[in-house]
C-alpha cells in the first residue's frame, strides 16, 4: 500500500468517527443544496444548458490546439507576456523568476487552486517573498498552515471559535468570533497588503479565445484589488480553462454560480485582457500569463478520458458525495478533493500511488448527476481501478478471481462450496472481524453476506415435488 493510500486510511477512518465533523458539513451542504436547487429552478432549461456547457468544452478541448493559439495571439497582441510550464517546476521558476527581476517582497494572491497544485506558496517563501491569500477562506487556512479543504469553500470545516483563535494568535485581533466582526478585521489586515504588495497573482475561471480574455469570478472583490494595484500581475492557469467565444460565457458564469455556490452570479466577475494601455488610468504596468500543462495534455491524449479536463471546478461533485461529506476534503491529501480529485490526480501525480482514491466511491452516481458539464465521474472512477489492475495486477486479488471463475464454471463444485459455506458461515461468524479473520478488512465494518439455506434450484425442485 502506498504511503498516501495508508494515510488516506487512517484519516477516513478517524474522520468518520468525528461527528461533531460530519455534523458541521453536512449542515453546510444542507444549505447549499437549498439554494442550489432555487438557482437551478431559475432556468428556463437546466438540462439543456448543462448539455451546451458539455458540447463547448468538447468542441474547446477537442480543437484545443487552435484555441489555445488564438488566446495567446490575441493576448500578445495587448502587451502580455505568455510563459509556457510543461511542468510545476518550471512553473514555479517562472513566477519566482518574475518576482526576483522586479524585486519584489510582498505578494498577493487571490483564490488559485493552479497555484496549490504547483505548491507556489511554498516557492515563493523559500526565496524569501510574502505572500498573503485575499479571499478570506483561504487566509484562513493559510494562517492555519493548511491546505483549502474544499475547491470552492476552503474553509467550510472550522467553526467561528476556530477562527477567531487563529486571528487571534496570527493577527492579534479577534474582538469575538462575530463572523462580521472577523471579517472586518481581514478586511484591514488585506488593505493594508494589497496597498504594499508588488505583484498580484490570480488563477482564472475561463480564458477566452475569441478575445484574448481572463474571466475571474469571486465574491470578495479580493481579486479585484489584487490585480488593479500592484504594478505587476500574474495569471497562472491549466490550458484547459479555454472556451471559443466570448458569448460562451454567458452560459458558463451563471451555471458556475448557481451549482458552485447556489447563487444565481458571482458577486464579481471580471475580465482581464492585459496591461493597462496608453490613455488608462488604472491597471497593472506589466501582465505575465503562466499557461501550466503539468499532465494536462497527457490525459488529453487518453480520449477514454479525455472529458475530465472540461471540469470548470464547481466543486458541485464534492458536495453531493457521500464519501466526501463523511471523510471531509483534507483526507484526500490532493489539491482537488472528492470525486474530480479522485479521477485526475493518478493522471497528474501518478496511478499506482493515488489508485486507491478510485476504491473511495461507493459508485452511486450522485457526482456525475451533479456534475455541469455532464463529466460522467462514477464511470472514470471505474476505468481508473481497471487501469490499476491492469498495470499492476494485485497478486492476491488475481488468484481470488481465477479461483472464484473456477468454482463458478463447475457447477458440482459450487454446490459443494455453497455447502461448505453453510457449514463453515456459522463458525466464522464466532471470530468476525478479529485478528483470526482473513477476511477482516472486509468484515471489520460490515456483515458477511449471510448465505441461503437452500439453492434455488434444490428449492424449484423440492416445489416442482410438493406439488406433485
Ligand atoms: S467534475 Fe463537474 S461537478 Fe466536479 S468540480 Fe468539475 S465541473 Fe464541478
Amino acid at each position: 500500500m502506498s504511503t498516501a493510500a495508508a494515510q488516506f486510511k487512517a484519516d477516513a477512518r478517524r474522520l468518520t468517527a468525528d461527528l461533531g465533523h460530519r455534523q458541521r458539513i453536512q449542515t453546510a451542504l444542507g444549505k447549499y443544496e437549498l439554494k442550489r436547487d432555487e438557482m437551478k429552478a431559475r432556468f428556463q432549461d437546466y438540462e439543456g444548458a448543462r448539455q451546451l456547457a458539455a458540447d463547448v468544452k468538447w468542441d474547446a478541448l477537442n480543437h484545443l490546439d487552435r484555441y489555445l493559439d488564438q488566446f495567446v495571439r490575441n493576448l500578445e497582441a495587448r502587451g502580455t507576456r505568455v510563459h509556457w510550464a510543461t511542468t510545476a517546476q518550471q512553473a514555479r521558476d517562472i513566477i519566482v523568476g518574475i518576482a526576483q527581476a522586479r524585486k519584489a517582497r510582498c505578494i498577493v494572491k487571490s483564490k488559485a487552486m493552479t497555484g496549490e497544485e504547483i505548491h507556489l506558496n511554498d516557492a515563493l517563501e523559500k526565496a524569501g517573498f510574502e505572500v498573503v491569500e485575499s479571499d478570506l477562506g483561504e487566509l484562513i487556512v493559510q494562517l492555519r498552515q493548511e491546505p483549502p479543504y474544499h475547491i470552492v469553500f476552503p474553509a467550510m470545516h472550522l467553526t467561528r471559535g476556530e477562527i477567531r483563535d487563529v486571528f487571534e494568535r496570527k493577527l492579534h485581533d479577534a474582538p469575538s468570533d462575530n463572523p462580521e466582526a472577523l471579517t472586518m478585521v481581514a478586511r484591514r489586515v488585506l488593505r493594508q497588503k494589497f496597498l504594499q504588495a508588488d505583484i498580484g497573482i490570480t488563477g482564472a475561471n475561463f480564458a477566452v479565445a475569441e478575445t484574448g480574455m481572463i474571466s475571474v469570478t469571486e465574491n470578495e472583490g479580493n481579486a479585484r484589488l489584487t490585480t488593479a494595484l500592484p504594478r505587476t500581475m500574474i495569471t497562472l492557469l491549466g490550458i484547459e480553462k479555454v472556451v471559443p467565444r466570448f458569448e460562451d460565457l454567458a452560459l458558463f458564469l451563471p451555471l458556475l454560480a448557481t451549482v458552485g455556490a447556489g447563487q444565481l452570479i458571482s458577486g464579481y466577475n471580471t475580465l482581464y485582457a492585459g496591461p493597462r494601455q496608453p490613455g488608462e488610468s488604472d491597471g497593472p504596468e506589466e501582465f505575465h500569463v503562466v499557461l501550466l500543462d503539468n499532465n494536462r495534455t497527457a490525459l488529453l491524449a487518453d480520449a477514454e478520458q479525455r472529458d475530465a479536463l472540461h471540469c470548470i471546478r464547481c466543486g458541485a461533485c464534492l458536495n453531493v458525495c457521500p464519501i466526501f461529506r463523511n471523510v471531509g476534503g483534507h483526507t484526500y491529501g490532493t489539491t482537488y478533493g472528492g470525486p474530480i480529485g479522485s479521477v485526475i490526480t493518478p493522471h497528474l501525480r501518478g496511478l499506482q500511488d493515488w489508485k486507491h482514491l478510485s476504491f473511495a466511491s461507493s459508485l452511486c452516481g450522485a457526482c456525475s448527476q451533479a456534475c455541469p458539464v455532464k463529466i460522467d465521474l462514477a464511470h472514470h472512477l471505474l476505468q481508473n481501478r481497471r487501469n490499476a489492475v491492469r498495470e499492476k495486477p494485485p497478486v492476491l486479488w488475481r488468484c481470488l478471481w481465477l479461483g472464484f471463475s473456477f468454482v463458478m464454471r463447475r457447477p458440482r463444485l459450487y454446490r459443494l462450496a455453497a455447502k461448505l459455506g453453510r457449514v463453515f458461515q456459522p463458525l466464522h461468524a464466532l471470530f468476525q472481524g478479529s485478528v483470526l479473520d482473513p477476511a477482516r478488512a472486509w468484515t471489520r465494518t460490515r456483515n458477511a453476506p449471510k448465505i441461503a439455506p437452500q439453492t434455488f434450484t434444490d428449492w424449484w425442485r423440492q416445489r416442482q415435488g410438493n406439488q406433485l
